[in-house]
C-alpha cells in the first residue's frame, strides 16, 4: 500500500469523492426528500463527485446548474420510450476490444473504465467496458490492432476518461503509439481538468510534450460555474503543450439558455480553450429530463451566433449510429 502522503493530490481527490448520496444531501444542505429516489438512481448508475467540483456547486439549490449534472433523480428509473442503453451504436463500431473506428482516419481507444465525476446524462451509463476490455491487458491489443490500420491518422484516448490512468500507464501508451508510422494526432478526450484540475501536473505536460504526436485536449464542460481560479490555472498549464477545445451537452436545466453558453463560450476562452461541439443529448435510458427540444436548440444557436464571434460558437451535432461523421443540427 501506497502511503497516502505519496499519493499525488489528484489520486487523493479522486479517493475522496463523495459516493453516498445521503452525504451528498447532507454536505449540500439539500431536502432529505430526495434520499430515495437518489438510492434507488444510484443503483444503476453510482453517484460520484470529487471534491473540486463540488466545491462549485451552490448548498441549499435543488436547482443547481452543477448539481443537475451528478445528483442521481428517481426520474432516471423512468422508462421512455426511444431511450435505450446504447443509443449511439458503439458496440457494433469496435474493430478490437476497446478500439471504435467509425469515422474516417480517426480511431478511439476506450483507455480507461473510469471517470473521476459520473454525469447523469452520459451515453456510456451503461457501457460494457469489461466486455470491451477498456483495461492495462488490453491496451496493447488495441495499439497492435491501431498499428494494423494505415488509414488512421489521429487516435482518441476516450473512456471513461483516459486521465484517470496512472502517469505510469498514460506514459507506457503514450509511447506505445508514438512509433505507429501513419498516426500524426494524439487527442484527448477527458473531463478531469474541470472534475480534479490536480490531474494537470507538470508530469502529466511532460508525458503529453513528449510525444512527437501533435497533442489535442477536448474538454468538456456544461457551465461557466465549472470554471473557476483552480480550472482556468489547470487549463493555463495544459495549453502549453497541447490544443484545447471544449465538448458540451446541452441539457435543461443546466445550459439551455442563451446567457449561460454565451458565458461559457466567453469563459473558456478566457483559458485558453476554444468551443467544438455542442452535443444534442444521445438518448441514452434513464437521461429523457436532460432533452432540450430540437426547435429550442436552434434558437439558442441563432442567439449565439448573433452574440459572439464566429470561433466562439460551438457546432450543434447528434450522434446517429452508422453515420459517417457527427452530424449537423439544423
Ligand atoms: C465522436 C467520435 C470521434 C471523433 O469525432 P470528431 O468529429 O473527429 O470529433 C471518433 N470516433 C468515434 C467512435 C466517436 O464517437
Ligand atoms: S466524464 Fe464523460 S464518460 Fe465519464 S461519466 Fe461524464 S460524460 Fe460519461
Amino acid at each position: 500500500m501506497a502511503d497516502s502522503c505519496q499519493m499525488p493530490a489528484w489520486r487523493r481527490a479522486l479517493a475522496a469523492a463523495v459516493t453516498d448520496p445521503a452525504e451528498l444531501l447532507a454536505r449540500l444542505d439539500l431536502p432529505a426528500g430526495l434520499l430515495p429516489g437518489a438510492r434507488a438512481a444510484a443503483r444503476r448508475f453510482g453517484l460520484r463527485v470529487p471534491p473540486a467540483y463540488l466545491a462549485r456547486i451552490r448548498p441549499g439549490d435543488p436547482a443547481d446548474p452543477l448539481l443537475r449534472q451528478v445528483l442521481p433523480l428517481g426520474e432516471e428509473c423512468r422508462e421512455v420510450a426511444g431511450f435505450g442503453a446504447d443509443p449511439v451504436g458503439d458496440l457494433d463500431a469496435a474493430q478490437a476490444p476497446g478500439l471504435l473506428v467509425k469515422y474516417e482516419g480517426r480511431a478511439l481507444l476506450l483507455t480507461s473504465p473510469a471517470c473521476a465525476l459520473h454525469c447523469r446524462y452520459c451515453f456510456r451509463r451503461e457501457f460494457p467496458y469489461a466486455a470491451q476490455g477498456a483495461g492495462r491487458a488490453a491496451r496493447g491489443a488495441a495499439v497492435a490492432a491501431l498499428a494494423g490500420l494505415p488509414g488512421v491518422r489521429e487516435v482518441i484516448l476516450s473512456g471513461g476518461d483516459p486521465l484517470s490512468l496512472d502517469d505510469t500507464a498514460l506514459a507506457g501508451l503514450v509511447e506505445a503509439l508514438d512509433p505507429v508510422p501513419h498516426l500524426t494526432t494524439l487527442r484527448l478526450h477527458t473531463r478531469l481538468p474541470v472534475a480534479v484540475p490536480e490531474r494537470v501536473t507538470p508530469e502529466l505536460l511532460e508525458i503529453l510534450s513528449g510525444s512527437r504526436l501533435r497533442c489535442v485536449v477536448v474538454i468538456h464542460c456544461n457551465h461557466p460555474r465549472e470554471i473557476d481560479a483552480e480550472v482556468r490555472a489547470a487549463l493555463e498549464a495544459l495549453g502549453t503543450v497541447a490544443t484545447l477545445l471544449n465538448q458540451s451537452v446541452l441539457l435543461a436545466g443546466v445550459n439551455d439558455g442563451v446567457d449561460v453558453l454565451e458565458g461559457l463560450s466567453l469563459d473558456l476562452f478566457a483559458a485558453g480553450v476554444l468551443p467544438y461541439y455542442l452535443h444534442a443529448l444521445d438518448r441514452v435510458r434513464g437521461a429523457a429530463h436532460f432533452e432540450v427540444p430540437r426547435e429550442r436548440a436552434l434558437i439558442l444557436m441563432e442567439g449565439l451566433r448573433a452574440r459572439l464571434p464566429g470561433y466562439l460558437v460551438p457546432r450543434l451535432v447528434e450522434e446517429i449510429a452508422a453515420a459517417r461523421s457527427k452530424a449537423p443540427v439544423g
